[in-house]
C-alpha cells in the first residue's frame, strides 16, 4: 500500500526525532512492502522565521491533502518573546483545528524495562501500566461561554461547560472502537454526582456503547475517584475516556507515572482517518542538534499512526516489539539512562530499533 505524509519537523529537537521515525517507518515500509512518502512542511518558529507566521497556508494545504501528519515539536528561547498569536504554538491550535481534530488519543505505557523510572513503589507498577487516555479535545469548559465583569461591586468571573450529545458520541466512539481492538473495557470518568454534562455525559456513553458496542463493558468512575485510583493502582486501567478538563489533568497525571517524557506519543483524530500524531514532549531546546535527544516517543507516534490511521495492525505492533527488543538489551539514551545501561544517541537508537524489525 501506498501511504502520504505529511511531516511537521517544527523547531528544537523537532526535525531529529522526525528523521528517526521516518528511518523506522522507512524499513517497515520496506519489510511489508508499503510504500511512505514524506513531504516535509514548516510550522512554528521555523515556520516564522520563513513566512513570518507559525501555520503557513501551505502547511495546512500539505496536511489536508496528505494520509495522515507527522509532528516533531514547537518552540524555543528565540521566539519566547513574541505576541501571543505569533507565537510557535499558535501553529499547533490552528493545525488541529484546521484539520478537525476533536479527540486526544495519549497512552500513557510504562515498559517493564524502565518501571524503576516510575515514581510509583516498585508494587504498584510490577505488572507494568499500560492507559490510553481518550479526551475530547474542542467542547467543554475551555470553550464554552466566558465572563468577566463586575455585579454588585463585586469583580467575579465564568466559565461554562457545555455538551451536545453529538460531541459526547463521537469521542466515546473513538474511545470504543479503541477498546474493542484491546482488552474490551471502557471506563468512563465524569462527575455525574454534581455537573448536568457528566449526567448527560454517563447517559449518552451508555446509550451509544449498547448500540453500537454491545460487547464492550462500559464502567464509570467519578473524576475525584479517578485521580486517586491512577496512583493507587493504575494497572487496573486499560481504555479510558473523558472531557476535555478532566482529560487535560488525567493525562499528566498518568504520564507522570511512566517517569519518562520522552517515550510518551499521542495522537489527535477527528472524523475520518487522518489524524496529527506527535510525542507529548516539547522541542527540548536545550539539547537541540546534539544528537543525544530520544526518539522513541516520535517512533511510537509514528506506530499509532499505522495502526490508528492506516490499519496496519501487524506493522504497529513490529514497531512496538522492536522498541521494546532494544530496551530490554540496555539501551538506553540520556533521558532514561541507568546504572549498566549503554548509553546510546537518537540516531543510534534509530538504527538499533531498525536492526530489531
Ligand atoms: P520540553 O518537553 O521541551 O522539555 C522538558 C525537559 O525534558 C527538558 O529538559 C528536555 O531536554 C527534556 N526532554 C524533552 N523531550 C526529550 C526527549 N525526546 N529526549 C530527551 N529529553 C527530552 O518542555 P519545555 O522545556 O517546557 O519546553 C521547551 C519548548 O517546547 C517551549 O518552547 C515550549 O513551549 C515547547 N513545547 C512544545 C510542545 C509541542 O510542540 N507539542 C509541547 C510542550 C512544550
Amino acid at each position: 500500500m501506498k501511504f502520504d505524509i505529511a511531516v511537521l519537523d517544527g523547531d528544537g529537537i523537532g526535525p531529529e526525532i522526525c528523521a528517526a521515525a521516518i528511518d523506522v517507518l522507512n524499513k517497515i515500509g520496506q519489510k511489508y512492502q508499503h510504500i511512505f512518502n514524506f513531504k516535509h512542511y514548516d510550522i512554528g518558529g521555523a515556520a516564522i522565521d520563513k513566512f513570518g507566521e507559525p501555520l503557513p497556508e501551505s502547511t495546512v494545504k500539505g496536511c489536508l491533502e496528505s494520509d495522515s501528519v507527522l509532528l516533531g515539536a514547537v518552540g524555543g528561547y528565540k521566539w519566547d518573546n513574541l505576541p501571543g498569536d505569533k507565537r510557535p504554538e499558535k501553529g499547533l491550535l490552528g493545525i488541529r483545528k484546521a484539520m478537525g481534530l476533536y479527540s486526544n488519543i495519549r497512552p500513557a505505557k510504562l515498559w517493564k524495562s524502565l518501571a524503576g523510572a516510575s515514581p510509583l513503589k516498585p508494587k504498584l507498577v510490577e505488572n507494568g501500566v499500560d492507559i490510553i487516555i481518550v479526551r475530547e479535545l474542542t467542547g467543554g469548559i475551555y470553550f464554552g461561554k466566558r465572563e468577566h465583569g463586575t455585579k454588585d461591586g463585586e469583580e467575579y468571573a465564568e466559565d461554562t461547560e457545555t455538551y451536545s450529545v453529538k460531541e459526547i458520541e463521537r469521542i466515546a466512539a473513538i474511545a470504543l472502537e479503541l477498546a474493542s481492538k484491546r482488552s474490551k473495557r471502557l471506563v468512563s470518568v465524569d462527575k455525574a454526582n454534581v455537573l448536568e454534562t457528566s449526567r448527560l455525559w454517563r447517559r449518552t456513553v451508555h446509550a451509544y456503547a449498547a448500540e453500537n458496542y454491545p460487547d464492550i463493558t462500559v464502567e464509570d468512575v467519578l473524576v475525584d475517584n479517578m485521580a486517586m485510583q491512577l496512583v493507587k493502582n493504575p494497572a487496573q486501567f486499560d481504555v479510558v475516556v473523558t472531557s476535555n478538563m478532566f482529560g487535560d489533568i488525567l493525562s499528566d497525571e498518568a504520564a507522570q507515572i511512566t517517569g519518562s517524557i520522552g517515550m510518551l506519543a499521542s495522537s489527535s483524530l477527528g472524523d475520518g482517518k487522518r489524524g496529527l500524531y506527535e510525542p507529548i514532549h516539547g522541542s527540548a531546546p536545550d539539547i537541540a542538534g546534539k544528537d543525544i535527544c530520544n526518539p522513541l516517543a516520535t517512533v511510537l507516534a509514528a506506530s499509532m499512526m499505522l495502526r490508528d490511521s492506516f490499519g496496519l495492525t501487524d506493522e504497529s505492533k513490529e514497531i512496538e516489539n522492536a522498541v521494546q527488543k532494544m530496551l530490554d538489551k540496555g539501551y538506553r539514551t540520556a533521558d532514561i539512562y541507568e546504572e549498566g545501561a549503554i548509553k546510546v544517541g537518537c540516531r543510534k537508537a534509530a538504527e538499533l530499533i531498525c536492526g530489531e524489525i
